[in-house]
């Protein structure tokens, strides 16, 4: 089986060929500056050069996107200011029209989930929620051993979104106030350390080097990173949390969540269990392949 996969970011896409599970090639390239339809128009001129060099066989095309999605109808609802222009844009009608393909489209922390759940490191797992630490918070969910979907596409995603903080709790950027993503994203620590090129790496540094700012912070983050994922832990009896993101190298960050969840946790079966995506960028493309395999975790 042979198929597409476009795991389209929030500032590039990457593009992959996947071929019975493996990555047989891949390319990045940067979204498009005036909108969606840009973007497919160079997504398109891409994969008739892959499809030149790979001419038979393929199955289908599967897209990640951030946001929330019809997946039954292949369009987008709402992708929180990125992308402009893609909920008008009909993609299974494009995927057919200009690739003669099937077309699965798919919020990309689902479809993360996916691809830890049969390639990486959730392999097995039938009760787990991915916590996804990146620009935002992404989140998704499995319950025994099915991908949380809800009925208009939301269940388990928006755990980024949980307010950790409502009385007198930072602004966040979906409207709401005190939101987990409001105190954890990279948008919000670059906020917090009031400095623009702040960022996870920098962070894990300072903290290092006993910096007061960086202890500061730390002690705000780990905490809401905890309340986060001890929420989720409740609402999806989770019996596994799966870190993945930029920030999850931040090793010690994490074992203080972890130590906060495990105090606070009412989980009389047992003790949470903490796993780190080894690969986070291939359990994407990893994971829209499945959406066309067979005998695989969906
Ligand atoms: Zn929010």
């Amino acid at each position: 089986m042979k198929t597409i996969s476009a795991d389209i970011g929030g500032s590039r896409v990457k593009l992959a060929t996947v071929e019975n599970g493996a990555v047989v090639e891949s390319e990045i390239f940067p979204v498009a500056p005036d909108g969606f339809t840009g973007t497919l128009a160079e997504l398109e001129r891409r994969i008739a050069s892959a499809r030149g060099r790979h001419p038979s066989g393929w199955d289908g095309i599967g897209i990640a996107l951030p946001g929330i999605i019809d997946e039954d109808r292949c369009r987008v609802l709402s992708c929180n200011a990125k992308h402009a222009g893609v909920e008008n844009v009909d993609i299974a009608a494009w995927a057919q029209e200009k690739l003669s393909l099937p077309c699965r489209v798919i919020n990309d922390a689902r479809v993360a989930l996916l691809g830890e759940l049969n390639f990486g490191c959730a392999k097995g797992e039938q009760n787990a929620v991915m916590m996804i630490l990146g620009t935002g918070v992404g989140t998704s969910a499995v319950c025994r051993g099915h991908l949380e979907r809800g009925v208009h596409g939301t269940a388990g995603l928006l755990g980024g979104h949980f307010p950790i903080q409502f009385d007198g709790g930072r602004k966040c950027n979906c409207g709401g106030e005190g939101c987990l993503e409001a105190y954890v994203g990279t948008w919000a620590l670059k906020e917090m350390a009031a400095d623009p090129g702040y960022d996870y790496h920098r962070f894990a540094e300072d903290y290092e080097k006993g910096e007061e700012k960086a202890q500061r912070l730390f002690a705000t983050i780990f905490t809401a990173l905890g309340a986060g994922a001890l929420a989720l832990v409740h609402l999806y009896d989770a019996e596994t949390v799966i870190w993945s993101g930029g920030a999850s190298h931040f090793t010690p960050l994490l074992k203080a969540a972890e130590e906060y969840v495990w105090k606070h946790s009412w989980t009389p079966w047992g003790k949470v269990r903490f796993v780190v995506a080894d690969n986070p960028e291939a359990s994407v493309v990893l994971g829209l392949h499945a959406l066309f395999a067979e005998g695989v975790v969906k």
